[in-house]
């Protein structure tokens, strides 16, 4: 086993000059230099010796290998060609990762994950995410029902704000509801720029996404559910009631939507950043049984 990890600034230097490796910004490449910080995320992931991992992003290879320490499995998606046969270097003398060199937005990684892993195996999703695509990776990976227990990503930091927070804050919002909707969103801890090789604009922060059994709230429709929750906070300072004649204006008339939020016992004057996920839901449901198609 190489005594070095690849997670140093020396490390990580020595590979890009051996392999004369130029980032690419447009893919998000930022690799960390800080094995310290990825055996926290690795823990707060809850990874051991049982567990399955799927990665995305592996860049040089510095957060697979350790996760193939400390992990059962590891099955990491890369788009970045020029990374094969860097990983395939840095990564060879560990004989539980596979590397798929596919984007991740395109992969089937329910079908990969049957393949890979045994039927009853946990399996997580723990990934340094290319921070220009966070948000459709991971609706992506929720939406796909993943048999999957946690996601640890690190994101931008005023990302992981606003998927975590809570109701009357700056930073809720109807992301904050559709993280809500799949999963239970814990910041675990911030990081700073200067792990990073090279540094973001941006500090990051590592965010834990618990899938849940069930929604905590029943809704008719989910489309038509996450639609009503974005034209509610259409525009943060109007009231939820103007916002929803703005958006609604082809479906109700402003007497309808009266009439709906008072069924859904709202109050139309209140903003939408005030509601909670159950009343998002009351209202969605009473607008979508009264026939309205958005
Ligand atoms: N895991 C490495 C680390 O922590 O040092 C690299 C993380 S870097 C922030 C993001 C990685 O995602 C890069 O290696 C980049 O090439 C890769 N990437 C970008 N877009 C991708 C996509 N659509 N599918 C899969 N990988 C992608």
């Amino acid at each position: 086993m190489h005594k070095k990890h690849i997670a140093t600034p020396t490390r990580t230097k020595e590979i890009l000059n051996q392999y004369t490796f130029a980032f690419k910004k447009s893919l998000g490449q930022n690799f960390l230099v800080d094995a310290n910080i990825l055996e926290n995320m690795i823990k707060h992931a809850g990874i051991d010796k049982a567990t399955g991992v799927i990665e995305v992003g592996p860049g040089i290879g510095a957060l697979t290998e350790q996760l193939a320490i400390y992990a059962d499995k590891v099955v990491a998606f890369e788009i970045d060609q020029r990374l094969l046969a860097i990983l395939q270097k840095t990564l060879q003398d560990y004989d539980n990762v596979q590397i798929m060199h596919q984007d991740i937005l395109e992969a089937n990684v329910g079908e990969v994950i049957r393949s890979y892993f045994e039927p009853d195996q946990p399996v997580h999703i723990v990934a340094n995410l290319p921070y220009y695509i966070t948000t459709p990776i991971l609706m992506k990976l929720l939406r796909a029902q993943l048999p999957i227990l946690t996601l640890t990503v690190m994101i931008q930091k005023e990302v992981a704000e606003r998927m975590a927070a809570k109701p009357n804050t700056k930073s809720y919002g109807s992301l904050t509801v559709a993280m809500q909707y799949y999963t239970y969103a814990e910041v675990m801890m911030t990081v700073p720029k200067s792990v990073f090789m090279p540094q973001p604009n941006v500090d990051s922060s590592v965010l834990r996404l618990t899938i849940r059994d069930e929604p905590p709230v029943h809704v008719q429709n989910e489309t038509y559910f996450f639609n009503l929750v974005q034209a509610c906070f259409g525009q943060r300072r109007k009231t939820l009631r103007n916002n929803l004649i703005r958006s609604f204006k082809e479906t109700y008339d402003k007497e309808t939507i009266n009439e709906l939020l008072e069924i859904a016992n709202i109050d139309g004057s209140r903003r939408g950043e005030s509601l909670d996920i159950e009343e998002f839901a009351a209202l969605a449901n009473v607008f979508y049984d009264a026939g309205g198609v958005r």
